[in-house]
């Protein structure tokens, strides 16, 4: 059988690793395996939102509704637009895949910084576009108008704060790269981590009304981090109207579950739980940069629930992220990035002392 020529580019997306692999591979009970490879919420999320997803239980077997009406009249609010500049998607990650599949063909270039959240490239890479990457991990403005200038992309992805990396690009500097292109080039400006770049500092906030005004420029948020709500899979792009109209071309109905949607109304009437979690994450990212001066090891200072540690020649980066899966501590080894690496996110005050006292062990 012959695939899509497309195909054979693609580098199958690694996720973090489930607990349930730690309890069968090195038979550790679940309930002692701290999990700090995915930047879930280390709260869980909201009791409100869970007593409303246990309510809803009976509902399972009713499609939602496909209009997902109260959910976006919650977030049109919340943002000051209306509810005509909001798609839902399941998980903004199924917003990526709209976007990818609305927009590109074979002729099509992407550009993107050197490490950045890995499924843009494979979305990208089945509708056979070519990828650019700038030269650093950072979104450096100059570098990627000098891309921009030279391959003219369809698309531009701004992801900040960064996954993997966890720094941040300044409101200034993407509005900078927003106004200096074309409207022929659609800027994706990916806030998944937007919560905590913007209680960290205001000249790192983005919103979406900055960017509806823009015909080309889509900005995408998640119920999946801040909010606690990995499991459910719901995510939003917030663009103006026409851009979204042709996306919704691209949804299959029903896109998100009954409790899925049940779960994300909710969830925005809680802001409460975001504050918390922030104040957790402020709380304890300083023991984190404390732990990398005193081992004498480089990170990347973080805007979001996560740190990246940067090892130097003596650490190696595959061997500290098996040695701490064996004691039942997952983080995420970056070496996959071209990067000798480790990006760890930030838990709760307990999971963070078990990773100090098993990475004091293994280092
Ligand atoms: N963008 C970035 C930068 C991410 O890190 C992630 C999740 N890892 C996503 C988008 C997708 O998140 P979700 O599909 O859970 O909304």
């Amino acid at each position: 059988m012959k695939f899509n020529e497309a195909l054979k580019e693609i580098k199958i997306y690694e996720a973090g690793k489930p607990i349930e692999l730690v309890v069968r591979e090195f038979g550790i009970k679940a309930e002692n395996v701290v999990k700090l490879a995915s930047n879930e919420n280390p709260k869980g999320c909201s009791s409100k939102v869970a007593k409303v997803i246990a309510n809803n239980a009976h509902k399972a077997f009713l499609y939602p509704d496909d209009s997902m009406y109260e959910l976006k009249a919650a977030l049109a609010s919340k943002f000051s637009v209306q509810s005509d500049n909001i798609i839902i998607g399941a998980g903004s990650d199924q917003v990526l895949e709209f976007i990818s599949r609305a927009l590109l063909t074979p002729n099509d270039a992407v550009l993107m910084s050197q490490v950045t959240f890995a499924m843009y490239e494979i979305y990208a890479k089945q509708m056979g576009a070519k990828i650019i990457r700038t030269a650093s991990y950072e979104h450096k403005v100059d570098e990627f108008l000098e891309a921009y200038n030279e391959h003219k992309p369809k698309i531009i992805y701004l992801c900040t704060p960064n996954n993997p990396t966890g720094d941040a690009t300044s409101k200034v500097d993407v509005l900078k790269i927003i106004d200096t292109i074309d409207k022929e080039t659609l800027v994706v400006v990916d806030g998944a981590y937007m919560e905590y770049a913007a209680a960290k500092d205001e000249a790192y906030s983005i919103t979406p009304s900055d960017l509806v005004a823009y015909p080309n420029v889509i900005y995408l948020g998640t119920f999946s981090k801040a909010y606690g709500l990995g499991g459910m899979r719901v995510g939003y792009g917030v663009a103006n109207r026409e851009l979204i109209s042709e996306l919704y071309k691209m949804r299959p109905p029903f896109n998100i579950t009954t409790l899925s949607l049940a779960a994300a109304i909710e969830a925005t009437k809680d802001e409460e739980f975001v504050e918390d979690s922030i104040a957790l994450f402020t709380k304890e990212i300083v023991r984190y940069e404390m732990f990398a001066r005193e081992k004498d090891f480089d990170y990347i200072e973080s805007y979001t629930n996560f740190i990246t540690y940067l090892f130097n020649d003596k650490i190696n980066s595959t061997e500290i992220a098996d040695a701490l899966l064996k004691e039942g501590v997952i983080i995420r080894n970056l070496a996959s990035y071209g990067m000798n690496a480790v990006r760890i996110t930030i838990g709760t005050k307990e999971q963070n002392d078990r990773l100090f006292e098993v990475m004091r062990k293994v280092l």
